[in-house]
Order: C-alpha cells, then sequence, then structure tokens
C-alpha cells in the first residue's frame, strides 16, 4: 500500500523543506516523491542535511513540469490545503483519507497522489479542481498553515497508522483496477469543454465555473474505463450531430 502513495509538491521554494519532507516520508515509510516546478535546487546542503539520512528519496524524486504529469497514472488525487476554498469540494480529515488508503490501493495499478502547495500561496484553485478531494489538517482556525513538511508528515503518519492496522485485517477481496487514470479524466475535460462550446452551451468568456462544477461531479463519480468509454462516445455522438446541423 504505501509503495502506491506518492508525495507531489508543488513550486516548492525551500531546499530545506524538501529535505524535511524526504525525512518525513522515509520515517513513514513512503517513498515516491514528485517535484512539480519546483522553485530551488532538489539536491543542497540544506536539503541534504535536512533529509538526515533519506537523501536517496531526494536523488530519486520525479521533477515534472505540470501537475498534470505528475499525476497522469493517479486513480486518486488529493489536495491538502489549510484554506478553504471559493466552491466547496469534497472535504477529508487526514483520518478519513488514510481509512480510504487500503481500498484504494489495492490494485497493482492503483496510485495515490497527496499534493502539496508552495509555501507562500498553497495551491491554486485550478490545482485544487484537479484533485478527487481535499484534505484539511485540523488547526487553530487563527493560525491554520503548517511548515510544508510538518503537513507531510501528518498525512505521512496517518498512511502508516492505516497501513499498520491492515497488517491485522483479513484479505479483502477482489481489486477493482478499472478506475479510470488522471490522465483519462483530463482528456475526457478537454473533450467534453470542446462539445460544450461547439453546442453552445458553454461560453467560455462567461464561464461561471462551469467545468469547475462539472470537474467536481465527474471526480465525485470516479468513473469506471467502461463507463468513460461510454461518456467519451456520447460526445463524439454529439459533435457529429452538431456538425451536421
Ligand atoms: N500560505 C499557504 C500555506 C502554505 S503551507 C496558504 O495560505 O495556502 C504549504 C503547504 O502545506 C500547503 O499548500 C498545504 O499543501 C500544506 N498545508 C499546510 N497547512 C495545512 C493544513 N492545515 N491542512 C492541510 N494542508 C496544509
Amino acid at each position: 500500500m504505501l509503495e502506491r502513495i506518492r508525495i507531489v509538491l508543488i513550486g516548492t521554494s525551500h531546499p530545506g523543506n524538501i529535505g524535511g519532507v524526504a525525512r518525513a516520508m522515509h520515517n513513514m515509510g513512503l517513498a515516491d516523491l514528485a517535484l512539480v516546478a519546483p522553485r530551488c535546487e532538489i539536491i543542497t546542503q540544506d536539503s541534504i542535511s535536512r533529509a538526515s539520512g533519506a537523501d536517496h528519496l531526494l536523488h530519486q524524486a520525479s521533477v515534472h513540469a505540470t501537475l498534470e504529469d505528475a499525476v497522469a497514472d493517479c486513480t486518486l488525487a488529493v489536495g491538502a490545503s489549510a484554506r478553504s476554498r471559493t466552491l466547496p469540494w469534497p472535504m477529508l480529515t487526514p483520518r478519513e483519507l488514510a481509512d480510504r488508503l487500503p481500498g484504494e490501493c489495492q490494485a497493482s495499478t492503483s496510485r495515490v497522489a497527496l499534493v502539496f502547495g508552495r509555501e507562500d500561496s498553497g495551491l491554486t484553485n485550478a490545482e485544487l479542481q484537479r484533485c478527487h478531494a481535499h484534505v484539511h489538517i485540523p488547526t487553530n482556525a487563527d493560525f491554520s498553515s503548517l511548515n510544508l513538511a510538518a503537513a507531510v508528515q501528518v498525512l505521512a503518519y496517518e498512511s502508516r497508522m492505516a497501513w499498520l492496522s491492515q497488517q491485522d485485517a483479513a484479505p479483502t477481496p477482489d481489486a477493482d483496477d478499472e478506475l479510470v487514470p488522471h490522465e483519462e479524466l483530463e482528456r475526457y475535460f478537454e473533450h467534453l469543454e470542446r462539445t460544450l462550446i461547439t453546442i453552445e452551451f458553454h461560453d467560455p468568456a462567461q464561464p461561471r465555473q462551469l467545468m469547475a462544477r462539472l470537474r467536481r461531479l465527474y471526480l465525485r463519480a470516479r468513473p469506471e474505463k467502461m463507463e468513460m468509454n461510454i461518456l467519451r462516445g456520447i460526445l463524439t455522438a454529439t459533435e457529429k450531430s452538431a456538425d451536421k446541423q
């Protein structure tokens, strides 16, 4: 289970924090670290010293230009956020998230991304809307922002606790490996937006959060591959029919 959890850091600006994250991950048995457009060097004296012996995670970290790329193969992406946003999204506590992990990680093709934001500005709305759900670590409302590595530590700890309790539990039946990976969902959203523009349902000049609301709907539904094929088929038929008119 733990090997199927990826920690994704977006736009990190302090090497020390990346090192602190590597240490937190290795302490809890996580190893998959992905960096999206880091705003600092990864291997520095600071990062190595904060990693305190977990610097192999820094060396093997993957680096991506975009969040889409970092989570392309993930079947579940959860964004960690210190703040509540304008459009409400499914919210989890760290423990609720951890409770879902054993089920989410059953199939050999499962990948869960835990996505963390920039030290100064967190995650953008667009980034949060790429996630199935958001997780907020309960804090003092007047002082809600944890240090990046501390936030990773909390979620990594909860993940480990869920993994430990699973070790004693009976094996679960049939893994479901038919969920759609993220990149396929993203292609679907692009196709959906194009079609909605073609049939003049959606005006990009006046978006009214339509695509965000639709994203929330489809991400909540967690479509399976066969269902996604039906949805794509409907869009293609709609485009064809609009073409004839
Ligand atoms: N100043 C930023 C917070 C940056 S902290 C803001 O206001 O959004 C860096 C990252 O740590 C955040 O983007 C988030 O991913 C994580 N984080 C910090 N505090 C958190 C909390 N209470 N719950 C969940 N994630 C948190």
